[in-house]
């Protein structure tokens, strides 16, 4: 089942590419592997895939524990600041920084380990009240005060957008996205890249390709759905 999933996301990664005039090496795929038991990503590696995604720090960490170090993880949930020391030196990408204390806890931890993290600001693009994430008229100013710290990198943006049941209907909001991202671009602050857009996840991942993303993140679409009652028993 993953490998006929795989194939499936894999060629529409392709198409959309080929419908927008990008590139395929321009889009990398995150297999968002959150409460899915070990084998199931061990199954994954073996066919290939070096790039996962979790929501939670801890289930990161005690998959990292037990698979091959040239996986790169990408933490894509909230992240508490009492939990950054945790996950500092493993996770190659973290997808979700939406707020300054968090930025500095992370600045700081970073300074401890002698390291440069490289991280994506979290936009709340749709304004929905459940997410976490800067509304985008924070975004300026908060690139000002981030550009700062001299042991982050900020690598570009992410979203989360909603759940809709047509993807069209994100459409605007990952072209608002992209706008957000080449605005800043345009600025050329010291320490701010924007060569980064994490947006699109298994039910928008094509139009979000089309606008221009640059990560998607695949869960349900590579692992199948997920059962929340099994979480905590990642084995
Ligand atoms: C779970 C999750 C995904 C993947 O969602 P699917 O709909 O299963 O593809 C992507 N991004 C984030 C931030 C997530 O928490």
């Amino acid at each position: 089942m993953l490998r006929e999933n795989l194939e499936l996301v894999e060629n529409n990664i392709l198409e959309a590419c080929r419908r927008s005039g990008r590139d395929r090496s321009e889009v990398t795929l995150i297999a968002v592997s959150k409460t899915k038991p070990v084998s199931m990503l061990r199954e994954a590696y073996d066919l290939g895939i070096r790039t996962f995604g979790e929501n939670k720090v801890q289930e990161l960490t005690d998959k990292y524990e037990v698979l091959p170090h040239d996986i790169e993880w990408h933490l894509i949930g909230h992240l508490q600041r009492n939990k950054v020391k945790y996950i500092i030196d493993k996770a190659a990408l973290i997808h979700s920084v939406d707020s300054l204390r968090l930025a500095e806890t992370i600045e700081k931890e970073a300074a401890k380990h002698q390291m440069t993290v490289d991280i994506l600001i979290e936009v709340n693009v749709a304004k929905e009240e459940s997410k976490f994430g800067l509304m985008p008229e924070e975004l300026d100013a908060f690139v000002d005060k981030i550009a700062d710290f001299p042991h982050i990198r900020v690598k570009g943006l992410m979203t989360i957008a909603p759940f809709v049941a047509d993807p069209e209907e994100n459409r605007p909001i990952f072209a608002h996205l992209r706008k957000l991202s080449v605005d800043i671009a345009a600025k050329n602050i010291d320490n701010i890249t924007m060569s980064i857009l994490s947006m699109g996840m298994t039910n928008d991942y094509q139009v979000a390709i089309e606008e221009g993303a640059t990560m998607v993140r695949v869960g349900t679409g590579i692992f199948g759905a997920r059962d929340y009652a099994q979480q905590g028993n990642v084995r």
